[in-house]
């Protein structure tokens, strides 16, 4: 790692803009920890339109979705998505560069861009389709990218933008919340002690909510000192029975999936517009296990007949996903600087230091996020 590290030093201080290559953590093949190859000769990015933004790294974070995708979650659609035209060649999306991301400084721009200029701290949700933020430079387009919250540090700022993206498109698209009618709803969010829950019950609280979550009791503290008003410990009973005590919720947010929504659903006030949002979908899985086309209808009559199943009890059954959004992310920025959304960075890994961060977001029991520190 010595030697990666002054490799680094040296690549990160000459001029990013001008290089073909840059140093990124890759990988070639999909697998365990052991797919993953620092190289100082990755492709370096370029502007190639009108509309995109280049943008030197200063930190990067990691998700689930990195482990999953290391180990070729996804990989079906996410490689039609990179290259229609490939449909039906093995190995042609490698090498792909993981982290979905980026906090750090604009570097170039396309001419069509009036939003940001070079020079510009910004920060972004990098969608699996691109190439992410384990490296020096990453390209996006313009709507793709937000102005950083000044109050942050590249550090702080990179922890927040991925389970953002997430959060909001989850809880404002599929639940159909926002700023202006959360007050008096009830929400529930389950696995809240994690990166889309600690960032999820701040964006609640700010909008005037009222969050029940559940977590492990030893997340009790850290997701009360977010804001949460009830927090139900999973381990120390039946989640479901306890829940089943209170009053019943307007939305629910799911981050665990598995058994939940056999009795998370029943929790819901009937016949009343109520939604339970999971955000663990067996949509990529199908399309892995059994081909594009019928992967996606399979998915899609799944959905279907959950929907229309819940929709005779009076509730709203529905998936959520990512969608890149910088216009979304401009808002929580501005949270951010009013003091409504902290960071919650959990750890921090250098650049050299790559597979050790990914082996701790696999170990799992996150409490926030887990940086990694490139420039
Ligand atoms: P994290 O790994 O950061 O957090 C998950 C949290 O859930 C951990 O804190 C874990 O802690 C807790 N947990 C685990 N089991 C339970 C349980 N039974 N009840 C309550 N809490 C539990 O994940 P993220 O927050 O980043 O993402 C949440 C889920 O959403 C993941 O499955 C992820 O893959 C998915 N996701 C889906 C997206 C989409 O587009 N559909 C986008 C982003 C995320 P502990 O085990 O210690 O209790």
């Amino acid at each position: 790692s010595g030697n990666i590290i002054c490799s680094l030093r040296r690549n990160l201080s000459s001029s990013s803009r001008l290089r073909s290559s840059m140093p990124a953590w890759v990988i070639d093949e999909y697998g365990n920890n052991g797919v993953l190859r620092f190289t100082e000769d990755a492709t370096a990015p370029s502007v190639n339109s009108a509309s995109e933004v280049l943008i030197q790294v200063h930190a990067a974070s990691l998700n689930p979705l990195d482990i999953s995708m290391r180990r070729g979650y996804g990989s079906n659609l996410l490689k039609l998505r990179r290259d229609p035209v490939s449909l039906g060649q093995n190995g042609g999306e490698f090498p792909i560069i993981l982290g979905r991301d980026v906090s750090g400084v604009v570097l170039d721009c396309g001419s069509g861009v009036t939003h940001f200029k070079p020079g510009d701290e910004v920060w972004a949700a990098i969608p699996p389709w691109k190439q992410g933020s384990l490296a020096e430079m990453v390209n996006l387009t313009e709507y793709e990218v937000s102005h950083k919250p000044r109050s942050l540090s590249h550090r702080e700022a990179a922890s927040i933008p991925y389970v953002a993206a997430t959060a909001l498109s989850a809880l404002v698209n599929a639940g159909g919340l926002c700023r202006d009618n959360c007050t008096n709803k009830r929400v529930l969010i389950t696995g809240a002690s994690g990166g889309v829950g600690t960032f999820s019950i701040q964006l609640l609280k700010a909008w005037g909510a009222h969050v029940t979550v559940t977590c492990s009791h030893n997340a009790e503290g850290l997701v009360r000192g977010l804001g949460a008003d009830e927090v139900v410990d999973y381990t120390a009973g039946d989640v479901a029975t306890e829940l089943g005590l209170m009053e019943k919720f307007d939305v629910i947010l799911d981050n665990v999936g598995g058994d939940s929504e056999q009795w998370a659903l029943g929790l819901l006030k009937s016949w009343s517009g109520a939604k339970y949002v999971t955000l663990v979908t067996p949509f990529l899985l199908n399309i892995d296990s059994m081909g594009l086309l019928e992967g996606a209808v399979h998915s899609g009559l799944n959905l279907h007949q959950k929907a229309i199943t819940n929709m005779c009890n009076g509730v709203f059954y529905r998936w959520g996903f990512y969608a890149p959004d910088g216009p979304a992310l401009d808002e929580v920025s501005q949270l951010v600087d009013a003091g409504k959304i902290l960071p919650v960075v959990e750890d921090t890994f250098l650049f050299s230091q790559v597979p050790l961060a990914f082996q701790k977001v696999e170990r799992g029991h996150a409490r926030g996020k887990t940086v990694v520190t490139v420039a």
